[in-house]
């Protein structure tokens, strides 16, 4: 991908690159993946990722001459049906090693306040609430206890009693129902800010990619969608949707 040539100022230096190759090494070993294993071969990971930008269906893998390529499903049945084209699994696989090198080069412009808007105050604010509604529970108990011992010792009646406990049952369900909608929140923000924590730390490491990478497009693309044989976007599961063109 670039220019090594000794004629030349290298855009990333022979020493940076030579660190990466290293890196990548280093990686593959303690994720136990050689070069010749079956990990780091097609496994067709593109398979059910890639959605037509017009009908909405899926791609399917098929085997062009000399070459591998996509094609949405209606457009196999019938052409009249979705007219996007086939688009080839090698400039796919190059549209992405392009996309992660921009991230990898811009990450401090892109990923650095991304990362920060989607795992920042929101997130901390829901857990916080959930900690003070769990302490209205505790004190939510303890005011039913205090009730059945001042019924049991007769200092209230059972008209106040039967009222006061009623209050205190449909104000309990209130908070639980409360902290079960902030866990459902909370735990959605937690996945977008823990991929874009994923993908910051990867970008601030990583040398600029000069291969495709399987575990890394599993790792970071939730799916590709295609508008057009020129237009695609990929979609990462830190929730950024990214466009790129063929
Ligand atoms: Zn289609």
């Amino acid at each position: 991908m670039y220019s090594m040539s000794e004629h030349h100022e290298p855009i990333v230096s022979r020493e940076v690159f030579e660190t990466a190759g290293r890196l990548l090494e280093q990686h593959s070993k303690e994720k136990g993946i050689s070069k010749g294993d079956k990990k780091y071969q097609n496994r067709y990971c593109f398979s059910g990722k890639i959605i037509c930008g017009e009908c909405g269906n899926t791609f399917k893998r098929r085997t062009h001459q000399g070459y591998i390529a996509w094609c949405c499903k209606t457009h196999i049945k019938d052409k009249n049906r979705c007219p996007i084209k086939f688009i080839r699994d090698d400039e796919l696989k190059a549209a992405f090693v392009t996309m992660i090198n921009k991230l990898i080069f811009a990450h401090e412009l892109i990923l650095k306040p991304y990362a920060a808007a989607v795992g920042g105050t929101d997130k901390n604010t829901g857990l916080h609430r959930i900690k003070e509604l769990q302490t209205l529970l505790m004190q939510n108990t303890e005011h039913k206890e205090t009730l059945t011992k001042l019924m049991a010792q007769g200092y209230i009646d059972q008209v106040l009693f039967n009222e006061e406990k009623n209050r205190l049952i449909s104000q309990a369900k209130q908070y639980h129902a409360e902290i079960k909608a902030l866990q459902r929140a909370v735990s959605g923000k937690v996945t977008f800010a823990d991929e874009a924590l994923f993908l910051l730390h990867f970008t601030e490491k990583s040398a600029m990619l000069y291969e495709f990478d399987d575990e890394l497009f599993e790792k970071t693309i939730s799916r590709i969608s295609v508008y057009s044989r020129h237009e695609i976007a990929f979609e990462l599961k830190c929730g950024l949707i990214l466009k790129e063109r063929i």
